[in-house]
């Protein structure tokens, strides 16, 4: 039973955390409008209270506790603004909820003519609305609260001579159950409709995500697809036309890898190329693109970089491949042949800059593999 009750919010499962995070500010700035509503209506009450009972013990009893009330709540506020998790907040808005609930009930009670139960029923509502803790723990003090008044009231009035009407005890009873019933029902819809929003956004964003992981990166290793790679490359020769800025460019390709495959499998093969991706990109800078251009060659664009710099990080790359381990498969040892050029004034197009590094990779290779070659 508590199990259900508990989902009569649309269930977002393993989103749930993030859901709650991303509305935990908003929850709190409600949550403090609400109590803030609460706290001067209360305050203004102390007025009424007077008007009431005029200057009496029963009127100071009051003014205690809705000061003491409206410290609490000022308290709550305070550590309100500082909450980042939201169980902290589910906590806390809990102890808000039973201080508030045991106030008004003593304030209900103070005497029997102080009985505002039309006011307990908008109260009730408002927390299930507007408090967005965990549902259950809007239901259990709400309920709590709504059984200790119909119990009270009710052996309150069978102590009276006569006794107060059935009808009366029946109506508010009747009440305090529609107050709960509509607020549960309400706020299940309110926060089911929010929940659905959120799952939808985080499911469209994750599909654009995918959409552009997968237009723009290489399933296998993680690093951009040569479509990508291209793109730019070609902005940033663009660069170079406009404003002169150099960059340099990698070739790679793996020395017998055929062998490899034919040796170990294909599936093996393909854990090659990861650790090779992997190996590249922990040895790059941030501003470098690294590029898988097709089967077991890959590029490595170097802005900002000159013929010097580049060939240091090609050598750096080269040595870093002899390292290289498969996991399940540390036998397994690769070179790579790598080519090295800078863009030069002469360059009227990229791909002049792409054949020139191809040739010096095929030098590479005629040369004897795992070794750099510089144009
Ligand atoms: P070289 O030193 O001259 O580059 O020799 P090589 O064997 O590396 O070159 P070759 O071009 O003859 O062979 C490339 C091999 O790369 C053949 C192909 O099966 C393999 N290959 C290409 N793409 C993939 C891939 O995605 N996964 C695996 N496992 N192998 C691939
Ligand atoms: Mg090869
Ligand atoms: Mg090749």
């Amino acid at each position: 039973m508590i199990r259900k009750l508990s989902q009569v919010e649309y269930s977002l499962g393993e989103l749930e955390t993030g859901y709650r995070r991303q509305y935990l500010k908003q929850d709190m700035k409600q949550t403090v409008l609400f109590s803030s509503t609460w706290l001067v209506v209360n305050l203004l009450f102390i007025f009424t209270d007077f008007l009431l009972f005029g200057a009496n013990p029963v009127w100071q009893n009051a003014l205690w506790l809705r000061l003491s009330l409206s410290g609490f709540t000022l308290a709550a506020f305070w550590i309100l603004t500082r909450i980042t998790r939201p169980t902290v907040f589910d906590w806390l808005g809990f102890s808000l909820l039973c201080v508030t609930y045991i106030h008004v009930f003593m304030l209900n009670h103070l005497q029997p003519v102080s009985q505002y139960a039309g006011l307990d029923y908008l109260i009730i509502l408002g927390i299930y609305l507007l408090v967005p803790v965990r549902v259950l723990l809007r239901l259990i003090p709400s309920v709590l609260f709504s059984l200790c008044n119909i119990v009270a009231y009710t052996t309150y009035s069978l102590s009276q001579s006569p006794p107060v009407p059935f009808a009366q005890l029946f109506i508010m009873t009747v009440s305090y159950l529609l107050s709960n019933g509509l607020g549960l029902w309400a706020a299940s819809q309110f926060y089911s409709h929010r929940r659905q929003q959120f799952e939808a956004q985080t499911r469209s964003l994750e599909l654009r995500k995918d959409l552009i992981q997968n237009a723009l990166f290489d399933q296998l290793t993680g690093v951009a697809n040569r479509r990508h790679f291209f793109q730019v490359a070609e902005e940033e020769f663009g660069r170079f036309i406009r404003y002169n800025r150099p960059f340099s460019l990698l070739m790679m390709d793996l020395d017998h890898f055929k062998d490899v495959n034919d040796k170990y499998g294909h599936p093996v093969g393909d854990k090659v190329l990861k650790e090779l991706a992997e190996t590249v990109l922990r040895n790059k800078r941030d501003s470098d693109l690294f590029g898988r251009l097709g089967g077991e060659e890959f590029a490595l664009l170097l802005p900002e970089t000159n013929l010097a710099g580049a060939t240091e990080i090609a050598v750096r790359l080269r040595r870093a491949c002899h390292t290289l381990g498969v996991p399940g498969h540390m036998a397994i040892r690769v070179t790579v042949s790598i080519g090295v050029t800078q863009v030069r004034s002469e360059d009227a197009s990229f791909d002049d800059v792409l054949s020139r590094v191809d040739e010096t990779l095929y030098r590479a290779k005629n040369n004897g593999r795992d070794r750099v070659e510089v144009a």
